[in-house]
């Protein structure tokens, strides 16, 4: 599907090695180059927890510790999301696009695909599944490969240069999965090393027009609509940088957090934790335990079946808006337009039908996620650590719209909680007649048989 609206445009500066949210750097001076990201090119830093589940997956493709030679702890990586039908990334390292980060649902691990350049470098540090073939091959042929292991990897050589991905299936076979259109050089960086510090010290300038363009906005609606402020946290980084533009530009605001019952612990101890330390007053629209309640009628949620977005999101937070704010407010949250197709269509001011007595606006609605990463680190706000643990996004751990290696984090950091998830899951299972498949490759996602569902089977 294509991204329907506007995309974030990145650079790369050679000389600094570093990612630019504007073509001209504002530390040397100089001008970067245009990263080639996919739609909509969301791409955020890599954090230590991304480059552990990196090496791994690159030691698993090379069977040898390619990590270390090909990148290394010290260099800035960039993610940048894919549609797919689980977790995908790209990986840009020194400016260039490595591969595809993903997890396979089915092997229940990470891999790591070899873009051109990828492929080119791996070669040069000595990647020996490799298979030379004397024609130019297509997508789909297949080619001996009995000397190589079911699932592996191999890159294929014609005149001593990479033109294509295959995988070995069980047949001693291997599949030619991609083969390499763009066959553009390397660019030549300075690959010195580069910390977040240093990406900041880049873009301070960008950063700074954001910021001003993000405070008038919020000042604007203020003076036009004359309404109390509510900004709304969910403990997750974009509504905490709305919090922080709202704070510097009209002090203290109420905020509010609506707790479905179903947040991770971390989250709701952040969102404790942000708010008294700024001082400000806490409104909680509480779902209390309406989730597990109605899990008992109406059993998993699922992405074509969201009654939970109503008994836990918009329920409580109508009633808790018309016992708090009956006579209207400004309600400042912290969506922006390159998270989902969705949002890039929301207005600049709305209201929700269910909750009319809030105006909404979000004043970071064109900040790309590299943005919001870098106004955190420079004010040093105080972030939801779960995002240091592979969390991408945050909010109800069950959600039906999350991927499986969103779910496996969440198992492996809060272990009980998932249990008892899973028990819940595997009691329904048993009560509508599926094998623990359902269960366990997350069909219980979908209510009907919906492509992507089908595809995982
Ligand atoms: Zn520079």
């Amino acid at each position: 599907m294509r991204w329907p609206g506007e995309t974030v445009k990145l650079w790369w500066c050679s000389e600094c090695n570093s990612p630019l949210l504007d073509s001209l750097c504002c530390k040397c001076g100089g001008y970067g180059f245009r990263l080639g990201l996919a739609d909509p090119g969301d791409a955020r830093p890599a954090f230590s927890y991304d480059l552990d589940v990196l090496r791994k997956a690159l030691e698993l493709e090379s069977g040898f510790n390619i990590f270390d030679k090909l990148i290394s702890y010290n260099s800035f990586i960039l993610l940048n999301k894919l549609m797919y039908i689980d977790d995908m990334k790209e990986v840009f390292v020194n400016g260039v696009k490595l591969g595809n980060l993903f997890y396979n649902p089915v092997e229940n691990r990470w891999r790591f695909r070899f873009s051109y350049i990828g492929a080119l470098k791996a070669l040069e540090l000595g990647f020996s599944r490799v298979l030379n073939v004397d024609w130019m091959v297509k997508r789909g042929v297949s080619i001996d490969a009995s000397r190589f292991s079911n699932g592996d990897q191999v890159i294929i050589v014609f005149n001593g240069e990479p033109i294509a991905i295959a995988y070995v299936g069980r047949n001693g076979k291997a599949r030619v999965l991609n083969v390499f259109r763009s066959k553009r050089g390397d660019y030549n960086t300075s690959s010195r090393n580069t910390s977040l510090d240093d990406v900041y010290k880049c873009n301070s300038n960008y950063i700074y027009r954001l910021e001003s363009r993000a405070c008038k906005h919020i000042y604007v609606l203020w003076e036009k609509f004359r309404k109390p402020i509510v900004v709304s946290y969910s403990g997750g980084k974009d509504s905490l940088v709305s919090l922080h533009l709202t704070v510097s530009t009209v002090g203290g605001v109420q905020v509010l957090f609506n707790d479905t019952g179903i947040e991770l612990p971390e989250t709701v101890s952040n969102v404790y934790r942000v708010t008294d330390s700024m001082g400000l007053s806490l409104v909680v629209a509480s779902a209390g335990d309406a989730f597990w309640r109605s899990f008992s009628v109406f059993g998993p949620p699922g992405r074509d079946y969201r009654w939970c977005c109503k008994i836990c999101k918009l329920i409580p937070a109508a009633r808790t808006a018309l016992k708090h704010w009956p006579n209207e407010a400004l309600n400042i949250i912290g969506q922006r337009s390159f998270e989902s197709i969705e949002r890039s269509r929301s207005p600049p001011v709305w209201r929700n039908e269910w909750i009319p007595n809030l105006i909404c606006t979000s004043p970071i609605n064109r900040w790309s996620s590299l943005a919001v990463w870098l106004y955190i680190h420079s004010r040093r706000l105080d972030v939801n650590k779960l995002y240091f643990k592979g969390f991408d996004r945050i909010g109800c751990f069950l959600c039906p719209t999350s991927r499986l290696s969103e779910f496996r984090n969440v198992e492996e950091t809060y272990p009980e909680l998932w249990s008892r998830w899973r028990s819940l899951l595997v009691s329904w299972a048993y009560r509508i007649g599926y094998g623990m498949e359902w269960v366990d490759l997350g069909l219980w996602r979908w209510l009907t048989n919906t492509s992507p569902k089908i595809r995982i089977a």
